[in-house]
């Protein structure tokens, strides 16, 4: 479906530059094409579900234009939609709310497939808007639901804390917390890659190597879901003992590390850094993120002094202005607060509290909060709907 309104809208553009309102371009591609041989089958599905994927192309559009005529909010590149490819993409269907219904006897009903046994991992905690059914790559069907939630503000705290990205632990805290990576993730991902290797023995086209291809992504998928059950227990702790989180934008570190490792490596911070914004609006809590260039590293976080750039060897210095030692990362998180509550506190282009120096540029960008936590709390996102769950 989405592929079809594809090729219509790119059809219609490439012809006389016009842009197919949603109305007509569903009645191109799913009413008049039923009455045709070549897509006939369309009478068989839901014609809600037809309708969220050419909704969803819309959107793919309009977010297209809006970042060519600069309205899109924090601007940021868009592409074209692309045609979607029946291996590559995540296979998913979309029910709005009346293509739907959940069962007194905990079956979900679809249309036009009919009753579906759930496994629930958790209670609805209100009536849901929509239903999106995934295939994951290890064959495995999810049912995410979109749930309107009003925010759940905590009690207030005082505590504060920083978050420096660990590149020999997974994240250390500016009060001495150190996460480290999980011994068993280590151990999950040993697994994947001895299933990897076996899958690349197997003979090219044969039933065993289509065996060791589900292995694989059966491996795959328990090392992600280890990974965000894990980050889930992290960003909840962090949240719920701290009424403002402080983290460094991305990117800039990690550099002498592989291209691979980096990557995945990145993933899983932003993953950690989108569980804590979720978290943060809708417990009331705040987060701000610190710009990239802020010399978290190179700063004394007890006397301000900046010390040079320290290579990424160098776990632990002693501060060349007042003499204290620090810990590399601790330092870092340690300035990464300051720099954090320093915004929160003056206005931007008010005055700084003395102690801590900070470039113009090294401003934090705040993302998530108070304010919006009204509107993030009800506008959860449609894919990680069962993303938040309960403190
Ligand atoms: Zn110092």
């Amino acid at each position: 479906m989405f592929n079809d309104g594809l090729a219509v809208r790119k059809a219609a553009w490439r012809a006389d530059r016009s842009r197919i309102a949603l109305g007509a371009l569903a009645k191109a591609v799913i009413t008049d094409a039923k009455r045709t041989a070549e897509r006939a089958w369309l009478a068989a599905v839901s014609v809600d579900a037809l309708q969220s994927s050419l909704r969803d192309l819309d959107a793919a559009y309009r977010g297209f234009f809006d970042a060519v005529s600069g309205k899109r909010r924090g601007g940021g590149r868009v592409g074209l939609p692309v045609f979607k490819s029946r291996k590559e993409s995540r296979q998913s269907i979309r029910f709005s709310r009346n293509g739907f219904r959940i069962r007194g006897n905990g079956k979900l009903n679809l249309a036009k497939i009919g009753d579906v046994r759930v496994r629930w991992s958790r209670k609805l905690p209100a009536d849901p808007s929509s239903v999106t059914i995934v295939l994951d790559p290890a064959g495995r069907y999810h049912a995410s639901f979109v749930v309107d939630v009003a925010p759940d503000v905590l009690p207030e705290l005082d505590a504060e804390v920083g978050i420096d990205l660990g590149l020999t632990t997974y994240a250390v805290l500016s009060d001495g917390t150190v996460i480290d990576n999980p011994r068993f993730l280590r151990k999950a991902e040993k697994r994947l890659k001895a299933a990897q290797r076996e899958l690349s023995r197997k003979a090219k086209g044969s039933k065993n190597r289509a065996k060791a291809r589900i292995k694989v992504a059966r491996a795959h998928a328990k090392v992600a879901d280890t990974r965000k059950d894990w980050l889930h227990k992290q960003t909840t702790r962090i949240i719920r003992e701290n009424q403002a989180i402080y983290l460094e934008d991305l990117n800039v570190r990690g550099l002498g590390r592989g291209l691979l490792a980096k990557s995945v490596h990145d993933a899983a911070w932003s993953t950690f850094r989108r569980m804590l914004e979720e978290k943060a609006a809708r417990y009331g809590r705040h987060i701000g993120i610190v710009h990239r260039t802020f010399p978290s590293s190179q700063l004394c976080s007890a006397c301000g002094h900046r010390d040079g750039p320290k290579p990424l060897a160098v776990r632990t210095w002693t501060c060349g202005a007042c003499a204290v030692p620090h810990d590399r990362d601790l330092n870092a998180a340690r300035n990464i607060l300051a720099a954090g509550r320093a915004d929160r506190l003056n206005a931007p282009g008010g005055p700084v509290r003395p102690g801590v120096a900070i470039p113009h540029r090294a401003r934090p960008v705040e993302r998530g909060t108070h304010r919006n936590a009204a509107d993030a709390g009800r506008k959860p996102r449609a894919d990680g709907a069962a993303g938040v769950p309960a403190l």
